[in-house]
């Protein structure tokens, strides 16, 4: 049996050694998360080379996805490294300070005291401390504290309901735009989007900068719940990002807003990412709990592409343990009917004939007793992606000789990206290998049922236009 849902994984201190990421693969690494929060740009580069010449190594394509640091305000740094606050403490922040104490400490947004007023609530550090406006004086938030505990340097701060005004690209995400470019990052993470212009000028950036990687928006403001369709539409894939939302909209809302999030991205063709806290114990533990092992499970219900990783993976004691564990409980979770039949699109129009081919195909696959496999021959992997966005339990194929296809690929729930010369022309002939290349890995057997998609001409973008079903070893030809 074969796992549908991705798993991506964030690199870090604890899965940068050649053997540990080997490893992590084996146990069924799809997609690395490069966390630009923490970092040089070189290491960034050298962790992406490492990957894709292991992956290399093993015949297969692993996506890699660079995520911007986006305007994640923080406070500055204390002089003693951290502080303890307590219920009812006055505490400052303050744009112009330079070195914290127990009374203040500095921003590195500076603009911060313009959006607060009198009311706000601050959540700081994920929302363990939880402070109260009480005034503000030009560049001074004076703040009760409501809720206690140790501040240390460096750490977030979110306004609770949202509605800071920090642009979503900073001056460090347009340079690590050039870099996500350079490496050829398959994806690009764009944090704390509120609109789907911020989206539109992270894709100009990057193309600019000659990228060719898929958009990721990360929904984690209180304003990008608002503007959540025209975000989805104006990017290629979307992330529940629930650290951070958690913190701007309450933890209460998360779970059911992950749902909308997901038929949102569904109904736009976009792939979609269930991200944070996800066996947040197994950084510590090599097992995780039922309520970690339940909400993996929970997400794969819920239809989402690909589950992640963060710190598990990045700085956990146990990495390889952690992708076994979601590998095992995604699999699970998948032999639920739940996640082998959907209704999605069946009731909407198409506009496109390579998009009716690719629903088609994934029709006739889920409801046609005996089909194995779905193979679509692709260039661009739009006819994949399409197909994936229907529940099926019949695999996707997507052969294509591109390999940036088969990175992005990586990412898109039940579909499995291989490397496919389609040398010849000759439609016949192209049906044939492909068959013959399924049948070589073990996918179909003779007498199985394959649906495939191709475009004629051959081997031009978006030009799927024909689906054949074929009955494995039934066209004995020569080479056999
Ligand atoms: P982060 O994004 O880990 O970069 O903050 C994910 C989240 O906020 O959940
Ligand atoms: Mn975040």
């Amino acid at each position: 049996m074969i796992r549908r849902t991705k798993i991506v994984a964030t690199l870090g201190p604890s899965s940068s050694d050649a053997k540990i990421l080997d490893k992590m693969m084996e146990a069924g690494l799809d997609v690395v998360r490069l966390n630009f929060s923490h970092g040089s740009a070189q290491d960034h580069i050298e962790r992406a080379e490492l990957v894709r010449s292991l992956a290399r190594a093993r015949g297969r394509a692993i996506g890699v996805l660079a995520d911007l640091q986006g305007p994640k305000i923080r406070v500055g740094k204390f002089a003693e490294g951290k502080i303890t606050l307590a219920v009812g403490d006055t505490f400052i922040l303050d744009a112009n300070c330079t070195l914290g104490n127990q009374e203040r400490v500095g921003l590195d947004y500076k603009d911060l005291p313009s959006d607060l007023e009198r009311g706000a609530t601050l959540l700081l550090d994920d929302g363990r401390i939880e402070m109260w406006v009480e005034d503000v004086h030009g560049a001074e938030i004076i703040c009760r504290v409501v809720q206690g505990g140790v501040l240390s340097n460096n750490k977030g701060i979110n306004r609770k309901g949202g509605g800071l005004s920090a642009t979503a690209l900073t001056e460090k995400d347009m340079e690590d735009i050039r870099t996500a470019a350079a490496f050829q990052a398959d994806y690009v993470a764009v944090s704390f989007p509120r609109s789907a212009a911020d989206m539109e000028l992270a894709r100009q950036l990057l193309r600019e900068a000659g990228g060719y990687g898929m958009l990721v928006a990360k929904i984690e403001r209180a304003e990008a719940v608002t503007a959540l369709e025209e975000i989805v539409m104006a990017s290629d894939a979307v992330m529940v990002a629930r650290g951070d939302l958690g913190v701007e909209v309450g933890d209460a809302a998360v779970p059911a807003l992950q749902k909308r999030i997901i038929r949102v991205a569904r109904k736009y063709n976009k792939p979609v990412i269930t991200a944070t806290q996800m066996l947040e114990s197994m950084i510590q533990n090599p097992i995780p709990t039922r309520a970690e092992v339940s909400d993996v499970a929970n997400a794969v219900l819920d239809g989402t592409d690909a589950v992640m990783l963060s710190a598990e993976t990045a700085a956990g004691y146990y990495p390889v343990e952690a992708i076994a564990a979601m590998h095992r409980v995604c699999l699970e979770a998948e032999k639920e009917s739940e996640s082998e039949y959907s209704c999605n699109r069946m009731d909407t129009d198409v506009a496109r004939v390579d998009e009716s081919v690719a629903l088609a195909a994934i029709f006739t696959a889920t409801h046609l007793s005996n089909v194995r496999a779905i193979a679509a021959l692709t260039q661009s992997g739009s006819t994949c992606l399409w197909m994936s966005r229907i529940s099926t339990a019949v695999p996707i194929y997507a052969l294509t000789p591109e390999v940036a296809t088969r990175r992005k690929a990586t990412l898109y729930r039940g579909v499995y990206p291989i490397n496919f010369q389609q040398d010849s022309h000759n439609r016949d002939a192209l049906l044939i290998a492909a068959e013959e290349e399924l049948r070589r890995r073990g996918a179909v057997r003779d007498g199985d049922l394959i649906v495939l998609t191709i475009g004629e001409p051959i081997g031009q973008s978006g030009g799927t236009n024909t689906m054949k079903i074929v009955k494995v070893g039934a066209y004995k030809h020569p080479s056999r």
